[in-house]
């Protein structure tokens, strides 16, 4: 799918699970659907050049050139439906542990999100380098200010992956099947939907963000804080 879709998709998928989110309060709320929104970009960091590998200059092109050679290529082992959100949650669980580093994984969340819907976002800035360090860091410092130390990143890590690679099964490209791919290169997909159709772009990314909408709705305190506003247009109606 389209870097785009996959942002939107972990969106929905956040939203979708806030139930079930270690999160309290608003704002560890919003963190959670952001750093799962942001995640879902993640096994797309597997080719240096990319779009989303280009996001911070070398310091996110580098790193993401040498994930593609430890992932053995684009779209193999980020894409590991069993290992990828094994290794990215290991990876964030110890990144959890300290204030900089679970700094550097919020804003890495953010920026990718913000990279990835760009489309939505007035402006330019967060397409270049210095405004979406900006951006997704002062954002990232932001969030971390006004909630507890969020133990719940390694969580949010997995789901994205979870989600993106969700997403590319059900393109003609496919994943690779999970653990099999390391001895035998063999691919599954689901469906031969084709990357970037209309299908995608007019209905299943629309379909991302009413999710979205509805589940923060449904699963906030959202719901509460419009009741007496609906109760309002009842009577007056
Ligand atoms: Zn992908």
């Amino acid at each position: 799918m389209l870097g785009h879709s996959h942002a939107l998709s972990g969106l929905a998928a956040g939203a979708a699970t806030l139930p079930w989110a270690p999160v309290q309060g608003p704002v560890a709320q919003a963190a959670w659907v952001a750093a799962a929104g942001g995640m879902a970009m993640l096994p797309d960091l597997d080719h240096s050049g990319s779009t989303v590998s280009d996001m911070w200059g070398p310091v996110t092109d580098v790193p993401s050139g040498a994930i593609g050679r430890l992932a053995q290529g684009h779209r193999w082992g980020t894409h590991d439906a069993l290992l990828a959100p094994l290794a990215f949650g290991a990876f964030a669980l110890a990144a959890a542990d300290a204030y900089w580093s679970s700094l550097l994984l919020l804003a890495l969340a953010i920026g990718l999100a913000l990279r990835a819907l760009h489309f939505v976002i007035p402006g330019r800035a967060e397409n270049t380098v210095v405004g979406n360090l900006v951006l997704s860091w002062g954002g990232a410092w932001l969030l971390l200010d006004h909630m507890p130390p969020p133990a719940w990143l390694p969580w949010a890590v997995a789901l994205g992956v979870l989600t993106h690679i969700a997403g590319d099964a059900i393109t003609t490209q496919g994943v690779p099947v999970p653990v099999v791919w390391l001895v035998k290169r063999c691919r599954l997909a689901l469906t031969p939907l084709k990357t970037g159709t209309t299908l995608e772009k007019a209905v299943l990314a629309p379909a991302f963000v009413l999710a979205t909408v509805w589940f923060v709705y449904a699963n906030t305190g959202l719901q509460d804080a419009v009741a007496p506003w609906v109760q309002e247009l009842r009577s007056l109606g």
